[in-house]
C-alpha cells in the first residue's frame, strides 16, 4: 500500500512560505489515488467517480480531479454553482440532494446534471421545477441493518435518506408515465469502512434490484451509484481500503447478478469524497502555548474552526511534530485549539515527542471534511489552503478569511466598528 506523507522538509518549507495555520495539499497523491480508483474499476466501460464536492470544496482540487476523469457529486446550489464555474456540465455532474429547496432542481437540470432523486415526494417539485429528464436516479433505502455476513455495517432504518423497496416501484412507473426511460440505482448505507465486502455486497443489492425493477417495470437500468462510503486509516497502523480488491469484488458481483439475463452495459459511478483526498491533505499548525495544570496542553494558532471532526466525533487524527519524530514519544499531552469550548481539542491524552511553543506541528488526514466542515464560533476565521504541486511547487489555493469577509453578512462596518 503507498504512503502518502509528506517529507517533514516540505512542511518546514510550506511554513516558511506561508503563515499558519493552512491545510497542505498534495496534489499528486489526489492524482494517483483517482487514476488507482479508476484502474480498479476500469473492467466496467461507463465507470464513473463523481468526487463529493463537500469533501474539498476548492476549485483547484476539483479541476485537477476533472482531469483525471472525475464528475462532480453536489448536493446544494452552492455546489451546483461551483462545479459549473469549475467547467463541469451535462452528466459531469451528480445531484445527489436531500429536503432542498425545489428551485435547486431547476438549476440542477438546467446545468443537464444527473438528478438523484431522495424522495417519491420530489417528483411533484421536479417536474415543475426543471422538468423530469430522461434518465434519472433514484436513491434506496432498503431499512433495517445493513449486514454484510456478521458484520453490521450500517443502519438504513435509522436514516433520512432514500426510498423504501415499495417506494421505488411506485416512482418508477410514475416517472415512466413522464417519459423517463433509464434509471440509475443509488444506496450510502456505510460510512469510512475499508472493509473491502462493502462495495461489493451493496453492489450485489443495487444490481439485484436493479433487475427486478427492469423485469417490473420495462424502464432501461443504466447505472448503479455505489455513492460514498469508502474509508481512509486515520490511526498510522491501521490497513488502507484495498481498492482493487473492492473494484474485482464488484466486478464478480456484476457477473453473477446479470449474467443470463438481457441487462448489458450498467455503468457503475461512484460518488466518494474522504477516500479522493483524505490522506492528501495536512493542518499545519504551530504551537502557540505550553500549559500545565492537571494535565500537559499544548495550544495551536489552529481551532476546531478548520478542523471540527476531532471536536464533533472524537475522531482520530495522527499529529506529528515537525523534526522530532525520532524523538521517544513520552509526553501524554491534550492538543488544543482557541475555542471557548472544552471539546477544541486536536487530541486527547495523546503521546507525543516531547514538543514546545514555536514548533511546528502537522494534523494528518484533513484533506476531507476539513476545513469544508469549518465554521466561524468565537468570531474565528477559516485558516488558508495551499496546493504542494506535482512540480515541487507551493501555490494558494484558498485565502484565510479575513475580518471583512465575517461581518460582510452584518450591519457593521469591519474597519471602523461602526454600525451602517
Ligand atoms: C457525503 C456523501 C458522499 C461522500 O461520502 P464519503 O464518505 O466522503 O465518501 C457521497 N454521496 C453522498 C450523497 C454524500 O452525502
Amino acid at each position: 500500500m503507498p504512503n502518502f506523507t509528506l517529507d517533514d522538509q516540505v512542511f518546514t518549507a510550506a511554513a516558511a512560505a506561508f503563515t499558519t495555520p493552512f491545510h497542505l495539499y498534495d496534489e499528486r497523491g489526489i492524482r494517483q489515488t483517482a487514476r488507482r480508483l479508476k484502474n480498479a474499476f476500469a473492467w466496467n466501460k461507463g465507470f464513473r467517480e463523481y468526487f463529493a464536492v463537500k469533501a474539498l470544496p476548492t476549485p483547484a482540487i476539483l479541476r485537477l480531479l476533472g482531469e483525471e476523469g472525475c464528475g462532480m457529486d453536489c448536493a446544494s446550489a452552492t455546489e451546483l454553482t461551483l462545479a459549473a464555474a469549475c467547467g463541469f456540465a451535462g452528466d459531469d455532474i451528480m445531484f445527489s440532494a436531500n429536503d432542498v429547496p425545489p428551485e435547486e432542481f431547476a438549476q440542477a437540470r438546467e446545468l443537464g446534471a444527473i438528478v438523484n432523486l431522495d424522495d417519491i415526494t420530489h417528483i411533484a417539485p421536479l417536474r415543475q421545477h426543471g422538468g423530469i429528464p430522461q434518465t434519472i436516479c433514484l436513491r434506496f433505502n432498503p431499512g433495517g441493518q445493513f449486514r454484510v455476513g456478521n458484520a453490521i455495517m450500517g443502519d438504513p432504518g435509522d436514516a433520512k435518506y432514500g426510498m423504501t423497496r415499495a417506494q421505488l416501484s411506485e416512482a418508477l412507473m410514475i416517472l415512466k408515465g413522464d417519459g423517463v426511460q433509464n434509471f440509475g440505482l443509488h444506496a450510502f448505507l456505510s460510512s469510512n469502512t475499508t472493509d473491502p465486502n462493502y462495495y461489493p455486497a451493496l453492489a450485489k443489492l443495487l444490481f439485484e434490484t436493479g433487475r427486478d425493477l427492469v423485469a417490473e417495470t420495462g424502464l432501461t437500468l443504466a447505472f448503479v451509484n455505489l455513492s460514498g462510503g469508502i474509508g481512509v486509516p486515520y490511526l498510522p497502523d491501521e490497513p488502507a481500503a484495498d481498492i482493487e480488491a473492492i473494484g474485482e469484488g464488484v466486478r464478480a458481483a456484476y457477473e453473477a447478478v446479470f449474467a443470463g439475463t438481457a441487462i448489458r452495459d450498467v455503468a457503475v459511478k461512484t460518488e466518494l469524497g474522504r477516500y479522493m483526498t483524505a490522506p492528501h491533505g495536512w493542518l499545519v499548525t504551530h504551537i502557540t502555548h505550553e500549559k500545565n495544570i492537571h494535565k500537559r496542553y499544548l495550544g495551536l494558532d489552529a481551532s476546531a474552526c478548520d478542523l471540527m471532526r476531532p471536536a464533533m466525533y472524537g475522531a482520530y487524527h495522527h499529529i506529528t511534530v515537525v523534526g522530532k519524530e525520532h524523538l521517544p514519544h513520552d509526553e501524554k499531552v491534550d492538543v488544543t485549539g482557541s475555542l471557548c469550548e472544552n471539546n477544541d481539542k486536536f487530541a486527547v491524552d495523546r503521546l507525543l515527542p516531547r514538543a514546545q511553543v514555536g514548533d511546528l506541528l502537522v494534523i494528518h488526514d484533513t484533506g476531507a471534511h476539513g476545513l469544508s466542515m469549518g465554521y466561524n464560533y468565537n468570531g474565528k476565521l477559516k485558516c488558508k489552503e495551499v496546493l504542494h504541486q506535482e512540480d515541487g511547487n507551493f501555490r494558494l489555493i484558498r485565502r484565510a478569511e479575513t475580518a471583512a469577509d465575517y461581518f460582510a453578512t452584518l450591519d457593521v462596518d469591519a474597519a471602523w466598528g461602526k454600525l451602517r
